[in-house]
């Protein structure tokens, strides 16, 4: 399992010296440098000497046994993604036998009569794809590209296309609205072949289905299409040992602590157990279930909620096990010291560009920015969504963000540097606070639509600084 000093050397090009110094600062001794290392200290003394290192959990001898796939919901905005998921929502037997009422957690489950299941993730839209992506976190296995009969192909179904087929993902095809007058569903199947799609009833090997949220049909239709994808996959996870998940969802709730909803993709989670998620840690103290029920343990493609955390993570943030807690503190300094280092190397290098602007670039405009949203998962969607403006012109310069509706100290603090305030799925914020922002002349832009808010913030880029973009 684990690797001995030697190796560690040859594979990072330190000296077995300079390494052994490193172990015993964070208080391990080794006998021998032939002696194997834990694999939680060989990632410490990789952080510690800036080298990158993947976990390569090993299912050699383990028993791999098939496991059910993780779908994303994609399409363009209004096309019925929330719709489709609520729908698929109430055909789940566990929200059945909860009189129909599931938690958010982030994702949900459905089981179907067979005994076959299929995990949603519950956050619709690219910008959590992508959020997630970005971190590494491939959890998604198949993605549901929902397609408005009546309207047809448009700019976010191509770039949800374009999302699921850089992630290598494939793609099963929902037309949607098919009980409106107006739908034509031949018309969007031959907009989707013209964009490169190969659906299977022209030869291809991607399924369409006709649905409609709103009325309840195709949808087992759709369900069946995801497990016949799924079986072709052959998706299979390590069911023993310990668990390897993904953070989909994180939250604070008052009094009790972060809560975060992860993904088991192998391995099981077990509640007691010491982890690290992402830079934080914790013991876990309890885990439950898409309708609230608590657990003792989760599976692969399995949903849970844990709580015990000490920090609130990020949507992406991956989820390992550790033998102790003095462990699991140990590795959560050293992933935030790295954290810390990364991004104090972004700003220097943000500085050295904004100190050496090349000789024709025009200034750079700074737009500093406060992020609220619902949940964390849209937080860093947002946030990412938000940088992804930046240009040699154009500074986006996320000062804050945050979980909760837009408070008063949120426009303290943008009055203090000049940001504007976004909301992103948030309630308007109380009149007190709408009323403070105007007498300090902030702007509070809300939105629902990543896509609308992008848009919003390019207009007031532009008005800063005429001539950009
Ligand atoms: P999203 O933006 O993709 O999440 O779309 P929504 O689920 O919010 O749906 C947008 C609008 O389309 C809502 O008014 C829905 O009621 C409506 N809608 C969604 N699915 C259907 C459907 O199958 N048939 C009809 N007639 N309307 C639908």
């Amino acid at each position: 399992d684990g690797m001995t000093i030697v190796e560690l050397a040859k594979r990072t090009g330190e000296s077995i010296s300079a390494l052994q110094d490193i172990l015993v600062n964070v208080g391990e001794t080794v006998d021998s440098e032939f002696d194997p290392l834990g694999i939680d200290i060989a990632e410490l003394i990789a952080m510690e000497i800036g080298v990158n290192v993947k976990r390569l959990h090993s299912n050699v001898g383990a028993e791999l046994l098939p496991r059910a796939p993780v779908v994303t919901v994609m399409g363009h905005v209004d096309h019925g993604k929330t719709s489709l998921l609520d729908a698929l929502r109430q055909t789940s037997l566990a929200a059945k036998e909860a009189g129909g009422i599931t938690q958010h957690i982030g994702a949900f489950v459905v089981r179907m009569p067979s005994g076959a299941s299929i995990t949603f993730l519950d956050t619709p839209g690219h910008a959590a794809f992508s959020a997630m992506r970005a971190r590494g976190a491939a959890v998604t296995d198949i993605v549901v590209l929902v397609v408005a009969a009546d309207d047809g192909v448009m700019p976010q179904t191509l770039e949800a296309m374009s999302h699921a087929k850089a992630a290598n993902v494939p793609i099963v095809v929902a037309i949607n609205k098919c009980d409106k007058p107006a739908a034509n569903p031949e018309r969007v199947k031959l907009q989707l072949a013209s964009e490169g799609l190969l659906l299977e009833e022209m030869g291809g090997d991607v399924q369409v289905v006709q649905v409609s949220a709103t009325q309840r049909i195709g949808l087992n239709d759709l369900e069946e299409a995801l497990l016949l994808q799924s079986e072709l996959m052959e998706l299979k996870a390590r069911i023993d040992g310990p668990a390897q998940a993904y953070v989909v969802e994180a939250r604070i709730d008052k009094g009790r602590g972060p809560f975060a909803t992860a993904i088991v993709k192998a391995g099981t989670l077990i509640c007691g157990q010491h982890v690290v998620v992402g830079a934080e840690w914790g013991r876990i103290r309890a885990i439950r279930d898409m309708v609230g029920k608590l657990t003792e343990k989760a599976r692969p493609a399995m949903p849970v909620e844990i709580e015990g955390l000490r920090g609130l993570p990020m949507a992406g943030d991956d989820v390992i096990v550790v033998e102790s807690e003095e462990r699991a503190r140990m590795l959560s300094a050293g992933r935030k010291k790295k954290l810390e280092k990364d991004r104090l190397q972004k700003v220097g290098e943000e500085r050295m560009e904004i100190a050496n602007p090349s000789e024709e670039a025009p200034e750079r405009v700074e737009m500093p920015i406060i992020v609220k949203a619902d949940v964390q998962g849209t937080v860093q969607a947002v946030t990412d969504a938000l940088r992804s403006l930046n240009s040699p012109q154009v500074f986006v310069n996320v000062v804050h963000v945050g979980v909760g509706p837009i408070s008063q100290s949120d426009v303290d603090l943008a009055q203090a540097c000049g940001a504007c305030i976004v909301g992103f799925n948030v309630r308007s914020p109380p009149n007190s606070v709408t009323l403070a922002a105007a007498r300090a002349c902030i702007k509070i832009k809300i939105h629902r639509v990543i896509y609308h808010l992008l848009e919003d913030i390019g207009n007031l880029i532009v008005e800063k600084a005429p001539g950009t973009s």
